[in-house]
């Protein structure tokens, strides 16, 4: 049996850096903004199929697989990345750089901690930094393995690239069309996740939930010049956003490591919304984030008790409440329908698979950090409802994400390339324990 040495896996790993950095670029070349990500799930299958993976193929909702099978019975463990991307906005804030143009330079960027700026090569464009700088390193991870494979080196468990549609719509349809649908179709399954959503290199540990709700308060029109004969939908709401804003947000529950959880009223619209017309239908959307522990029963509760106490106050009062959904559409001709309900998660850093992960950037010289997500990731589906043991770990950086300084150093991208195929191998030494449900 060939070992695979610390130092084996640098040298494989340095001779792929140009050729992934020029994946990347083609990456961002290639717009995919969510629900038009046809084009890079072409190269996504493209590449790996050129790297050498066992097997590769697309869904019915346009997501890709790859995968590379070790020689050795093992667990199967997701590299995910979304390949979908925002709008780059207005051009005139991009400091001179074509969001699309993936451009190379030398400029000062922010370090790991954010303390110092450092001048690095930086690769330049929308997305750098979400995700496509990062599934760039995960394919040229999993085929670092294939080509190790090739030369006959031995190792446990099966790597799996996943690139999904439709996560910046937030409802993790892709994720969960191939969690819930595709996989199992296939017989396949995986044990654990890496996501490469922003850390900076640090290890990732979970993120709050979050669910989107609805709420209506019902009045009764009149002509906008008599309003005393109506009862207007909107005043009646005043009271339930006072509740929601000066009492819930207040009292709601705090995690040592995920911080409060939030309320935010964010969208307020009326029906039927003309200035003549006192409306009879006031409509306010709210984005609740969650913290291990509360369940959408349990929220939404909370929510139904301010509009009984309303009610009971004031006669005249009428209100439902219920979780948003929202339809998506695929490049691949699909629509889809997604409750607006994410799960809450996170991994104790005792657990084997994070120590395992601990272990293999130790083994390739990488300080372990760990922290968590302020916002929400597609891993609401794997680990947030289907307790998956998961991480995040990645080379691009929160700081950037969705903004004009969209970029990922490119220094961070090498060293992302060797940590995640360490990670990986590490895995496959961890046993049983790993697949822990969390
Ligand atoms: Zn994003």
């Amino acid at each position: 049996m060939r070992e695979i040495s610390a130092e084996l896996l640098a040298s494989r790993a340095d001779s792929m850096k140009a050729d992934m950095v020029g994946f990347c670029q083609r990456l961002i070349q290639t717009k995919s903004i969510s629900g038009e990500e046809r084009g890079v799930a072409d190269l996504y299958l493209a590449e790996m199929e050129a790297l050498g993976y066992d097997e590769t193929f697309r869904d019915d909702a346009g997501n890709v697989v790859g995968l590379v099978y070790g020689s050795e019975p093992g667990p199967t463990i997701m590299y995910n990345s979304h390949m979908d991307h925002v709008s780059e906005g207005d051009t005139r804030n991009w400091e001179g750089y074509d969001p699309y143009g993936a451009l190379i330079d030398e400029c000062p960027v922010d370090d790991q901690e954010k303390t110092v700026r450092e001048t690095v090569r930086c690769l330049h464009g929308r997305a750098a930094s979400d995700v496509k700088g990062g599934g760039a390193v995960q394919v040229y991870a999993g085929g670092l393995l294939a080509r190790l494979k090739k030369e006959g080196y031995v190792f446990k468990g099966n790597f799996m690239f996943t690139g999904v549609v439709l996560e910046e719509a937030a409802e993790a349809i892709g994720m969960r069309c191939l969690c819930e649908t595709t996989l199992p179709a296939r017989g396949l399954d995986y044990d654990a996740v890496v996501s490469s959503e922003a850390t900076s290199l640090k290890l990732y540990l979970g993120h709050r939930g979050r669910t989107e709700f609805l709420i209506t308060t019902h009045g009764r029109t009149s002509h906008g010049s008599a309003p005393w004969l109506g009862v207007n939908a909107i005043y009646k709401a005043m009271p339930v956003i006072a509740r929601v804003k000066d009492e819930l947000y207040p009292a709601l529950p705090t995690d040592p490591d995920l911080g409060q959880a939030s309320v935010s009223l964010n969208i307020i619209e009326c029906l039927p919304g003309a200035l003549s017309i006192v409306p009879d239908q006031c409509m306010l959307s709210i984005d609740r984030r969650t913290i291990p522990g509360e369940t959408q029963a349990e929220v939404t509760a909370q929510f139904q008790r301010i509009l009984d106490e309303l009610a009971r106050e004031d006669p005249e009062f009428k209100a439902d409440i219920i979780v948003k959904s929202a339809k998506e559409h695929t490049y691949t001709g699909l629509t889809l329908d997604a409750l607006k309900d994410g799960g809450p998660w996170k991994i104790p850093k005792e657990h084997p698979f994070v120590k395992a992960a601990a272990l293999g950037l130790e083994a390739v010289g990488q300080e372990v950090k760990y922290d968590y997500w302020v916002f929400g990731t597609d891993l609401w589906v794997n680990a947030g409802l289907c307790h998956k043991p998961s991480i995040g770990y990645s080379p691009m950086q929160e700081q950037f994400a969705h903004t004009p300084y969209d970029k990922v150093r490119i220094d961070y991208m090498e060293k992302a390339l060797l940590g995640n195929a360490s990670i990986f191998l590490r895995c496959g030494e961890a046993g049983d324990g790993l697949r822990q449900p969390i």
